[in-house]
């Protein structure tokens, strides 16, 4: 049989179970919030076209806004400065966004301390029990997707800014640098911790990662239903021309015995 009927049949007979990693999108899907003078990014927002009325009788549709950022997104090279030469969203070749993804689950240390900073020990202890990483994704579980439907916890700012969980600088170089993943996803709001304003380098995930020509995968759900390996990612940014990066339908594909 051929590896996509054995595929397909196994889609059917769920032997290989899909999961949804995607947050659902509207104007409650919590964005960012960057301090004065940044700009910031649109909420998720419908306005409807016609709804089978006098504007359209028998149709239904709506056009939509939202930031590159919003929601559940991909984010391209060039969304950093560090990557401003490399793919923009559009150019990600449709080849990267199929690849094998491995589940770090720190949602225990998260839970004790929102400001958790994975470290490459962290990694390197995972490694020694699991295998080494792929070429492709670590998705990055800290727990955070139980926040996703209220704004002010998801962000968990005070007034020192937002307190969420992400990956010191030095872990941050190593897997942009060391590491063979082509991308890191998180299930916060961006790939990187909340404090990570204040890191030297600022923001080492998106300095990192996207100047070495990897992406990220951020808001992502579910991370706790996939399995520590054998999980493979289907992302699907739309091909935004010269954009930084897009809403993206993130899928996974499980197989169970
Ligand atoms: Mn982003």
């Amino acid at each position: 049989m051929s590896v996509l009927q054995a595929l397909t049949d196994a889609i059917r007979d769920s032997s290989v179970e899909v999961i949804d990693l995607t947050a659902p999108l509207s104007a409650e899907t919590p964005i960012i919030q960057l301090p004065e003078p940044f700009g910031n990014t649109a909420r998720f927002g419908l306005t409807e076209i016609s709804h089978y009325d006098e504007r359209g009788p028998a149709w239904y549709w709506n056009d939509i806004v939202t930031g590159e950022h919003t929601g559940t997104h991909f984010d391209a090279p060039v969304h950093w400065v560090t990557g401003k030469d490399g793919e923009d969203v559009a150019r990600v070749p449709v080849t990267r966004l199929i690849a094998p993804a491995v589940v770090l689950d720190f949602s225990a240390e998260a839970a004790a301390d929102p400001d958790f900073l994975l470290e490459i020990e962290h990694v390197k202890q995972w490694e020694a029990e699991h295998g080494p990483l792929p070429e492709g994704w670590l998705l990055y579980r800290t727990g955070w997707d139980a926040r996703s439907s209220d704004q002010a916890a998801f962000l968990n700012a005070n007034e020192t800014g937002p307190h969420t969980p992400g990956i010191s600088v030095s872990c941050a170089i190593w897997l942009a640098e060391q590491s063979p993943v082509i991308g890191l996803g998180t299930e916060t709001v961006g790939t990187d911790a909340g404090a990570a304003h204040s890191f030297d380098p600022p923001f080492p995930c998106h300095s990192s990662l996207l100047g070495a020509g990897k992406y990220g995968l951020t808001q992502l759900q579910n991370l706790a239903r996939l399995p520590v390996t054998g999980a493979v990612v289907i992302a699907g940014p739309l091909p935004i021309v010269s954009g930084s990066g897009s809403p993206c339908r993130a899928l996974a594909l499980v197989e169970r015995s």
